[in-house]
């Protein structure tokens, strides 16, 4: 509930971001404040630790939570990047956004066959792209206990995509 609180002081609601209509949750005050991206990362680590062999994380604020939670851990990170950033051999998955498609991109060969991944991202909308990292990782050989997540937008239910996986926010709205 501390660390709820921590975080909710460094998110910034940008109305109108990236398109009319939306209310964007920015975490830029969160990244750029020492000790509070310490005090999450170190929380992040407490939950995880001998629970998880690799953290998979999301282009790309999911990269800025994922390599410091790796590198806390002592375990890998695992690169699911948009289209066309990795040099091949990549397991490709598209998905459905509200408007268009997109693809997630993994490497294989950076996840180890049965190995226990979790997906680390900012925040959990409308839970596509969870849902599709989820898809990746399990293609590529891994086992996927859960996903973590920042923030939580209830109204959107990504949760409801997501069933059967456990689920952990820091923080909902
Ligand atoms: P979803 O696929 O669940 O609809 O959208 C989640 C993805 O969109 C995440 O990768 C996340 O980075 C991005 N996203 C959607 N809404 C927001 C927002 O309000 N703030 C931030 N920081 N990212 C968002």
């Amino acid at each position: 509930a501390e660390l709820a609180e921590l975080v909710r002081s460094h998110v910034r609601d940008v109305p109108d971001f990236p398109s009319e209509g939306v209310l964007f949750r920015d975490i830029t005050p969160l990244i750029a404040d020492g000790p509070a991206f310490d005090a999450l990362i170190t929380a992040l680590a407490d939950a995880y630790r001998g629970r998880i062999d690799a953290v998979a994380g999301l282009e790309s604020r999911g990269f800025i939570l994922a390599a410091p939670l790796a590198a806390r851990l002592g375990i890998g990170m695992v690169m699911v990047r948009k289209a066309g950033r990795l040099p091949g051999p990549v397991l490709g998955v598209d998905y459905s956004l509200e408007y268009g498609t997109a693809r997630l991109e993994v490497r294989a060969e950076t996840v180890q066959d049965g190995s226990r991944v979790l997906i680390l991202d900012d925040v959990l909308a409308t839970g596509g792209t969870a849902a599709a990292a989820i898809t990746l990782i399990e293609q590529a050989g891994g086992h996927v206990p859960g996903l973590a997540v920042l923030l939580e937008l209830e109204a959107l239910a990504g949760r409801r995509k997501l069933e059967g996986y456990e689920v952990q926010s820091v923080l909902t709205y």
